[in-house]
C-alpha cells in the first residue's frame, strides 16, 4: 500500500476545510477514509473503495468446479478472490464446516 496518498493532506471538496483520517467498517471490512473537520463530509480511500466494490460483487458467489487430485478433492480459488484476500502460495487457511450446505474458508489476518 502506498503511503503517500494516505498520509497526504486532504481538503474537503465541499467546503475546502482540512480532512482528517478515519477508519470505517463497511460491509464488515476495514476501510480508510477522510472526514471533513467542518462539514463532516466523508471520502473513502480509492483502494479501499475498490475492495469494497469487489467484495460486494463477490458476495453473490462464483461457481467453482470440484476436481480430484490423488485422494483429495480440489476446488480452485478464483484469482479475484485470491487477490481480494491477498492469498499467496503455501499460505495456510482454515476450512470449516458451517452447516450442511456451507463451507467456510478463514484467512488469518
Ligand atoms: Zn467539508
Amino acid at each position: 500500500m502506498k503511503r503517500d496518498l494516505w498520509d497526504a493532506a486532504h481538503k474537503c471538496t465541499k467546503c475546502n476545510s482540512l480532512m482528517k483520517k478515519k477508519t470505517l467498517v463497511i460491509e464488515g471490512i476495514d476501510a480508510r477514509g477522510w472526514e471533513c473537520t467542518k462539514c463532516k463530509d466523508m471520502v473513502l480511500h480509492p483502494e479501499d473503495a475498490q475492495r469494497i466494490l469487489l467484495l460486494s460483487k463477490l458476495k453473490k458467489g462464483i461457481p467453482v468446479t470440484v476436481g480430484e487430485l490423488g485422494n483429495s478433492f480440489v476446488v480452485r480459488i478464483p484469482k479475484e478472490i485470491a487477490e481480494l484476500y491477498k492469498l499467496s502460495k503455501g499460505e495456510q487457511i482454515m476450512m470449516k464446516a458451517e452447516n450442511d450446505r456451507k463451507i467456510e474458508l478463514e484467512v488469518s489476518g
